[in-house]
């Protein structure tokens, strides 16, 4: 540990997330939204503290914050570092914020103690990542890598206003010229380190306040349409029934059966039906059709996709033992991101150099760095979640003591990136 660093890192970052939790869409519990009024406050605000803390600052045609902590020669390569700062519906204070309130602070430290990077450090507070408004996740992200999907400016809220509209509202000039100039550029890049709460309970079980993440899982995701036949439930002999709902039951317990399989614990395999309906259904009617979606995920794409085959075979197997017809279609697919051996390697050292035991761990949920893996190195520090691990809730907390140790943590990463520069 560097015997310079004095500052309370972790008290100052509790600190900024409570203040910038203050704003929301709804004052009931922290809900923010792309572009809305509280969402463009929470941005100026970040912005204001970027400018204390001695970076440039400019926000891109989506309403990125970007805060530039210069080296030297304006011509130096860039490390990006950055996540999130709109929310889900009564998310928490730590989501995606951490990964911009930490860097603000280590920025500001090495500003304050006159500590020059012979790389750019840009911090990005994305604007968008969980796709509350919208309904499409990563708006942020896509515009740096220069792959927003412009087909996105017309889609509508809930209250009928397109993104376009939203935009320029916001004063973001709304049009496909200026999203498209939000890339970086990535031959300038060194890569993207994220740091970010788990959002889950293995560093808590594991007793360990931070880990390094070795891929970001992405997801395949089906529809799956069960068709029985629909008929009087007091009539209908038990034996001649073709419940669409019994069938879709077998095919849930299958799911859980397949990718809670402990073979695959370690490959992070899960696979999970959120949503279930039968579509007209009545107390008094076997039930004719059901339709259900699948979620499957993993630490790598073939791990996924061999549970994926075998879940379509085995749904197979049992509409036909039941007499039901099976419609499956699948409605998205990401490809997992596996984080940079060297950049897993560097974060392992400031770990290590912490005097903390490295544990390496792969994230089931989607970030930003998922999305800036598709032009650059990417890699993650993940910070123990308290309150049993839980995420997405008002109730996710973390230490003020684990955001000094993810502070201090990457500070040292970005003084090891230096050193392999020189
Ligand atoms: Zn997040």
């Amino acid at each position: 540990m560097d015997p310079k660093v004095d500052s309370n890192f972790g008290t100052e970052i509790i600190l900024l997330a409570e203040q910038l939790a203050g704003h929301s869409d709804d004052p009931e519990a922290l809900t923010l939204a792309y572009l809305t009024r509280a969402h463009q406050t929470a941005g100026a605000e970040i912005a204001g503290s970027m400018i204390e803390a001695g970076m440039q600052v400019r926000i891109d045609a989506v309403g990125n914050v970007i805060g530039r902590y210069a080296a030297a020669d304006p011509q130096a390569p860039i490390l990006i570092t950055g996540s999130h700062f709109d929310t889900v519906r009564h998310g928490g204070r730590f989501d995606g914020r951490l990964g911009i309130l930490t860097p603000l602070v280590v920025a500001r430290h090495l500003h304050q103690r006159g500590e020059r990077l012979p790389f750019h450090l840009d911090v990005v507070a994305f604007a968008e990542e969980e796709g509350l408004r919208f309904r499409s996740a990563f708006l942020a992200s896509s515009a740096l890598v220069g792959q927003f999907d412009f087909a996105l400016l017309d889609h509508k809220d809930a209250d009928g206003i397109t993104m376009r509209e939203a935009m320029c509202a916001a004063g973001l000039p709304g049009t496909e010229e200026a999203i498209a100039a939000c890339a970086v550029n990535p031959r300038r890049l060194l890569g993207y380190i994220e740091v970010h709460i788990e959002q889950g309970p293995v560093l808590l079980e594991r007793g360990l306040p931070v880990g390094v993440v070795t891929s970001i899982a992405g997801n395949v995701r089906k529809r799956v349409t069960v068709s029985g036949l629909a008929s009087h439930a007091g009539t209908t002999p038990m034996a001649m029934r073709r419940d669409a709902l019994a069938a879709a039951s077998e095919m849930v317990l299958a799911v859980e059966r397949r990718c809670g399989d402990p073979r695959y614990a370690a490959q992070a395999l899960v696979g999970t039906v959120g949503m279930a309906a039968v579509p007209q259904g009545a107390a008094n009617v076997v039930p004719g059709r059901c339709e259900f979606s699948l979620d499957v995920r993993a630490a790598d794409d073939a791990t996924r996709d061999a549970a994926v085959t075998d879940l379509d075979a085995e749904f197979a197997r049992i509409a036909e033992r039941r007499g039901v017809e099976l419609s499956v279609s699948q409605t998205m697919r990401v490809p997992c991101a596996a984080c940079s051996p060297p950049l897993m390697d560097r974060l392992a050292g400031s770990i290590d150099a912490a005097g903390l035991p490295v544990l390496r761990l792969a994230s089931g949920a989607g970030h930003d760095a998922m999305v800036m893996a598709r032009v650059t190195d990417v890699c993650m520090l993940f910070v123990r979640c308290g309150n049993g691990g839980i995420s997405h809730n008002p109730a996710e907390t973390m230490t003020a003591e684990d955001a000094d140790i993810a502070a201090r943590v990457l500070l040292d990463f970005l003084r090891r990136t230096a050193a392999d520069l020189g």
